[in-house]
């Protein structure tokens, strides 16, 4: 079988992904941030519509598919979700046929991810809500791969182990020595991903997680079904600042996320980077961080959702 690294290379020539994404200093007025260095990884930037930690977290999924001359990949998502459009968008350029699978009922109102998967020539399939809580259970996933013996079937959010080694990489991106990565959590799979890469780095990187839902406990297990047997203790989930639930906002992060524009020319939108933002400026001027740390904010893209067209 051809070497993964190169169909890898071959797959993100392909869609123009640009990769390894830079790093750079982040230049705030947050009080306590004076005590810190701050620094963003810029996933945002690896492609305008493969939201950065998708494309970390499908590469591999996307390389076995070409590896096995996988013609049909299905996958599960909200009507909103980021992964079901960057995966659409894959499929589209790489050839293969897509069924979405839907939560909920958008057929007399599409958003605009659902209306770009339509025309990447994406089948959408809608499941009631019922339904769609049965997603991860065997059975289910059974069901459907007997209706579609040649399909890859892909997780919600593409979080699945094969997806850490993909997430991995990115601390051998000029990251390594961050005492801190503060990064946005829905899944968790990149979170999973950044928790076992960074156990065997000498910085003894801490990684904070911000959950965008209300997720206590839940989002623990998401994140340690996903990690190999043995525990890390390397990591934490900071439930303080989803704002009310999934893509819920105010005014206040609104402001703030345009605030940060102006401030960084960094764009930031409210449902994730907005959000993880947000809880490290409120972090340090707590003083939770101490100081001297070196902290990466973890930008993983979405920016493509913020549109309302
Ligand atoms: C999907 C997504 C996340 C959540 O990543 P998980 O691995 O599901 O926790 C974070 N940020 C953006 C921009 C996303 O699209």
């Amino acid at each position: 079988m051809p070497d993964s690294t190169k169909i890898a290379a071959e797959i993100a020539s392909q869609l123009s992904v640009h990769s390894p994404s830079p790093v750079q200093p982040l230049v705030t007025h947050w009080q306590g941030a004076e005590q810190v260095r701050l620094y963003i990884k810029r996933d945002d930037l690896i492609h305008p519509v493969i939201s950065g930690n998708k494309w970390r977290k499908l590469k591999y999924a996307l390389v076995e598919a070409r590896q096995k001359g996988v013609t049909e990949i299905i996958s599960f998502g909200g009507g909103y979700s980021n992964h079901l459009h960057a995966l659409g968008y894959c499929c589209n350029k790489l050839g293969i046929q897509f069924m979405a699978l839907v939560r909920g009922n958008y057929r007399a109102t599409p958003t605009p991810m659902l209306k770009d998967l339509a025309d990447w020539q994406a089948q959408i399939v809608y499941l009631d809500k019922a339904t769609y809580q049965l997603r991860s259970q065997t059975d289910f996933i059974a069901k459907w791969q007997a209706a579609h013996p040649h399909a890859l079937i892909i997780p919600e959010g593409g979080s699945q182990t094969q997806a850490l080694a993909g997430v991995a990489e990115l601390l051998n991106e000029q990251t390594q020595h961050f005492s801190h990565i503060v990064l946005p959590v829905g899944s968790g799979g990149t979170l999973a991903g950044l928790i076992a890469a960074a156990s065997t780095n000498a910085a003894d990187t801490r990684l904070i997680g911000i959950a965008v839902l209300k997720g206590q406990d839940y989002l623990e297990q998401q994140v340690s079904a996903l990690l190999p047997q043995h525990s890390f203790d390397n990591w934490l989930i900071d439930h303080d600042f989803h704002f009310g639930g999934y893509a819920k906002r105010n005014q206040g992060l609104l402001a703030f996320c345009s605030t940060f524009y102006q401030q960084t020319q960094v764009p930031i939108e409210p449902v994730y980077s907005g959000k993880a933002a947000w809880a490290l400026k409120q972090r340090l001027a707590d003083g939770y961080f101490p100081p001297g740390s070196q902290i990466l904010l973890l930008h993983t893209g979405g920016l493509q959702g913020a549109r309302t067209q």
